[in-house]
């Protein structure tokens, strides 16, 4: 490789590790997508202009069109999505890592025959990538709604782990022996997009993001290995970046969901898709209308602000800001109480709060809030479902048992801004709802808080 060559390399890496440093704050997050991306592309030219390729002009053409084709497709995907879809977005966007990791193992396979060392990074690459790519669309289904299915065949996950260490042991086998049959190695990428499609589909319930996460991890790892049969350091810093940063996030979601990552690659995964309705047992509900809440406020000294799905659903990051520093400028204390899983990504209100301006420093982690609920005067709700559901302390039996959760059900008075009764993500009926503390103020985010606004701005 040129002396050029590795320089561009090394700057390309830099810009992966410094892209993903800025990343850890929404501060400086766009900065550091804009950072990391840029190394991409100059990876990207380096290879294709400064590399020996030794390609005819065609292949130059075709490597074009397919980038071309590729960024207008991604860029437009990009433009269009909601922040709401951002999940379905990058389970697809892992799909498409996992699968060029494994038709790049396909092409190189009848190349590499004889070479063991190469043949393990071959098939390892065509398994994972294979699992990755059937395994990101189910979850994608999953998440758009497309695919209801909770797989409930008993034994299921033994059968799923006996399936993958078959998998495993055919590859060792195929590597082992210096198999070199084109049908072998399509049968272990058949194997893995089938295993891909098992693993994922028992899944329902609140246990998805782990999934997401734990898939975006292996299409690291998938790139990674792609980067050691073509020694490129930059494709394998980049895998390695994903993978370990995917990983840390996978261990970070299992806590907020209190699951041991254990569980969840050998495991059974819990949660339903039913779901509620009214349920009598519970009691009944109190409504309130715009202008009693806006009193309740007005005359709190503290409101802490827990955002939901369905805030972000509305669009109503830009009217809550508006609410907070109305309540604020009449003296009122107010945070906002931010679950690890809240919405429907990683971070999304963190990102959806920055989106509106909201002041960081009003942001406030689980761990650090959950003592403060007890003190506080209103707690408002607003299209958060699951994470202040205390079935999660209450319930054994509810498939969120054990996941921590907001304690909005300590505060003194509790506000919820959401359309219906109906369940949020886990599917799961809420007690909090019918909390003899609790008053129910139904409708779209953005018009009730719309309201909550005009009225308080006449007090
Ligand atoms: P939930 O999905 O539990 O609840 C959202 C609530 O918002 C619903 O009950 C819905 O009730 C209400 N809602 C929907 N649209 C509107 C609207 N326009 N205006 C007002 N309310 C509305 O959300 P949470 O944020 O509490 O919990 C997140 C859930 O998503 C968790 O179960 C989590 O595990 C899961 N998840 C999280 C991911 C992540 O990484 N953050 C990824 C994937 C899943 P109604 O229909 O009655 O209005």
């Amino acid at each position: 490789m040129s002396i050029s060559l590795s320089i561009i390399y090394l700057i390309a890496t830099i810009a992966f590790i410094l892209g993903l440093k800025k990343l850890g704050h929404p501060a400086t997050a766009k900065n550091g997508n804009l950072i990391a991306a840029s190394g991409m592309a100059l990876a990207i030219a380096a290879t294709i202009f400064i590399h020996d390729l030794q390609i005819p002009i065609s292949i130059y053409i075709l490597i074009g069109l397919a980038l071309l084709t590729g960024s207008a497709i991604g860029g437009w995907m990009a433009v269009k999505v909601k922040m709401t879809k951002m999940p379905e977005l990058v389970s697809l966007f892992n799909g498409f890592g996992g699968a060029s990791a494994a038709l790049i193992g396909l092409v190189e396979f009848s190349k590499n025959v004889g070479d063991k060392m190469q043949a393990t990074t071959i098939v390892s690459g065509i398994i994972i990538g294979a699992i990755t790519f059937s395994g990101s669309l189910i979850a994608w289904g999953k998440l758009n709604g497309s695919i209801k299915s909770v797989v409930t065949i008993p034994r299921y996950n033994t059968i799923n782990n006996i399936f993958i260490l078959a998998i495993i042991a055919f590859a060792v086998f195929t590597v082992s022996t210096g198999a070199s049959d084109q049908a072998i190695i399509f049968g272990l990428l058949g194997a893995g997009l089938i295993y891909g499609i098992l693993f994922v589909l028992p899944i329902g319930g609140a246990d998805m993001p782990v999934v997401i996460s734990l898939l975006n991890s292996l299409t690291g790892i998938a790139a990674a290995i792609t980067g050691i049969l073509y020694s490129n350091m930059v494709m394998l810093v980049g895998g390695i970046l994903v993978g370990s940063a995917g990983i840390i996030l996978t261990i970070a979601m299992c806590k907020g969901m209190n699951r041991t990552l254990g569980a969840v690659i050998f495991g059974a995964f819990g949660g339903t898709d039913s779901a509620a309705g009214t349920d009598k047992r519970l009691g009944s509900i109190k409504k309130t209308n715009p202008s009693d809440a806006a009193i309740m406020m007005n005359y709190a000294n503290s409101v802490i602000i827990v955002p939901g799905y369905g805030l972000a659903v509305a669009q109503a990051q830009h009217v809550i800001h508006e609410l907070e520093e109305l309540l604020t400028e009449k003296g009122v204390d107010v945070k906002y109480a931010i679950h690890p899983v809240a919405g429907r990504m990683p971070g999304h209100m963190n990102v959806l709060l920055a989106e509106s301006n909201v002041d960081y420093s009003l942001l406030v982690e689980m761990e650090d809030i959950n003592s403060h609920f007890k003190n506080t005067d209103v707690v408002l709700v607003v299209g958060a479902n699951d994470v202040v559901n205390p079935a999660a302390h209450n319930d054994p039996s509810s498939p969120i048992y054990g996941m921590p959760i907001l304690n909005a059900e300590n505060a003194k008075h509790i506000i919820v801004n959401k359309r219906t009764m109906n369940a949020g993500y886990a599917g799961i009926e809420n007690e909090l709802f019918y909390n003899s503390k609790t008053v129910m103020l139904f409708g779209d985010a953005k018009d009730a808080l719309t309201s909550l606004v005009s009225e308080l701005k006449n007090m």
